[in-house]
C-alpha cells in the first residue's frame, strides 16, 4: 500500500505547484513546502492537459530534472501525472516515486490499459484521479486495470466533476461519489484534491476540512512560491506559508473514541435514529401505495402521469417550510425529487404494463 512506501500515517499530504515552470521556481517552492514538514510527497505537473490550446503545456523531460533536483534536495519522494507510456517511461528514468492518472485520462479506458501495460512488472505507486464525467464504474475500471496488471500500491484522488451548471466550485466534488468508490474498494486510501475541486483559494481550507470529516486518508494541494505569477490554475494555488497555515488548521478528528460516555450518548442518539428511518420508510412505502391507486384511477380516465401544475404546488409548499423545518432548500428539492421520480416509476409501470 501507498502509506507503506511513504511512511506516513493519516493525513498523507502531497504539495508542490500545478506545473513545474522553471528550475528555480520548481526547486524554490519544493524548498519551502519541506520545510513546513507537513509535506510527505512534492508534486509537479510536467505534461499539462490544458482544455484550449495556446496555454503552458508543461516543461517536459526538462522538468523532470527540476523535480529530481527538488527530491535531492529536501530528501521527500515526489509526483508526477502521467497520460501515456512515454510519460511513465521518462517519469521512471528521473526516479519519480509516485505517479498519477489525470481526470482527462482517466476517461478514456484507451489510455488508461496504456499506461498499465507501460507499468507492468514496475510496482511503482500509482494515484487515479476521477474522471471529468461524474461516473464510478469508469473510475473504478481505470483501477482494475492497473490491478490487472499487477500494481498494489494504487489510491484514489477526489478532484471532482465537471458541471455545465454555475456552481461555486470549479469542479463540484459530489462527494457521495468518492464515497461509493470507498465502498467499493475500502483499502484503497483515498486523497482529495481540494485545489481542483474548489478553483479558488478561499474554498480550499472547507473543502479540505470536510475531506477530513468524511475520513479520506490524506489531500494533494497545489503551492506556487508566486501563486498569482502561475502560468497555470494561478487563483487556486497558495504560497508554501500559506499552505502551512491553512493545513495547520485542518482538525484531521479521530475514527472514533473508546470513551464509555460518548459511546453511551451516540448509541442513545442512534437508537433514535434507526427508529425516525423505519417510520420515513414506512410513511414512504404508504405514499407509494396512494401513489399507485391515483394510476388507476388516472389509467381509467385515460389521463396523462405527469401534472406539472399540481407538482409545482407541491415543491413550492415545502420550498417554502424550508427555514421552519430547519432543512435546507436543495435537500428539500433532491428529496422531492426523489420521490416524484419513484412516484412517476410507479404509475408508469400500473398504466403501461
Ligand atoms: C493537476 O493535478 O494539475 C491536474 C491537471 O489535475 P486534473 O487532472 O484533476 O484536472
Ligand atoms: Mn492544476
Amino acid at each position: 500500500m501507498l502509506n507503506k512506501i511513504i511512511n506516513a500515517s493519516r493525513p498523507m499530504i502531497i504539495a508542490g505547484p500545478c506545473s513545474a515552470e522553471t528550475e528555480e521556481q520548481t526547486i524554490e517552492t519544493c524548498r519551502a513546502l519541506a520545510v513546513t514538514g507537513r509535506v510527505n510527497i512534492l508534486r509537479a505537473g510536467i505534461w499539462k492537459p490544458r482544455t484550449k490550446p495556446g496555454c503552458f503545456e508543461g516543461a517536459g523531460e526538462e522538468g523532470l530534472k527540476w523535480l529530481a533536483a527538488a527530491k535531492k534536495d529536501t530528501g521527500l519522494p515526489i509526483a508526477t501525472e502521467v497520460a501515456n507510456a512515454k510519460h511513465v517511461e521518462l517519469a521512471l528514468k528521473y526516479g519519480v516515486d509516485v505517479l498519477w492518472i489525470g481526470a482527462r485520462t482517466t476517461v478514456n479506458p484507451f489510455s488508461v490499459q496504456e499506461i498499465a501495460d507501460a507499468l507492468s512488472g514496475v510496482n511503482v505507486p500509482v494515484l487515479v484521479k476521477n474522471p471529468l464525467n461524474p461516473e464510478v464504474a469508469l473510475w473504478a475500471g481505470a483501477v482494475e486495470r492497473l490491478a490487472k496488471v499487477g500494481l498494489t500500491s494504487l489510491g484514489l484522488i477526489h478532484r471532482g466533476f465537471s458541471s455545465f451548471a454555475t456552481s461555486i466550485y470549479r469542479n463540484t466534488p459530489m462527494w457521495h461519489l468518492a464515497l461509493e468508490m470507498r465502498r467499493l474498494m475500502p483499502e484503497v486510501p483515498l486523497i482529495c484534491d481540494p485545489s481542483h475541486i474548489s478553483g479558488n483559494r478561499e474554498l480550499l481550507f472547507s473543502v479540505s476540512q470536510e475531506a477530513a470529516d468524511l475520513n479520506y486518508d490524506g489531500l494533494i494541494i497545489e503551492s506556487h512560491c508566486r501563486p498569482d505569477k502561475a502560468w497555470s490554475d494561478a487563483a487556486q494555488q497558495l504560497t508554501p506559508a500559506d499552505l502551512d497555515k491553512m493545513l495547520g488548521r485542518v482538525n484531521w478528528r479521530h475514527e472514533t473514541v473508546e470513551k464509555a460516555e460518548f459511546l453511551k450518548q451516540i448509541d442513545a442518539l442512534r437508537n433514535q435514529i434507526d427508529q425516525y428511518d423505519v417510520e420515513l420508510f414506512e410513511l414512504l412505502s404508504r405514499r407509494m401505495g396512494v401513489a399507485a391507486k391515483i394510476g388507476e384511477v388516472k389509467r381509467e380516465n385515460n389521463v396523462m402521469i405527469f401534472q406539472s401544475k399540481r407538482w409545482e404546488t407541491i415543491v413550492e409548499r415545502f420550498l417554502g417550510e424550508a427555514e421552519h423545518l430547519s432543512l435546507s432548500r436543495e435537500f428539500i428539492s433532491i428529496i422531492l425529487n426523489a420521490i416524484h421520480m419513484e412516484s412517476i416509476s410507479r404509475q408508469n409501470s400500473i398504466m403501461n404494463r
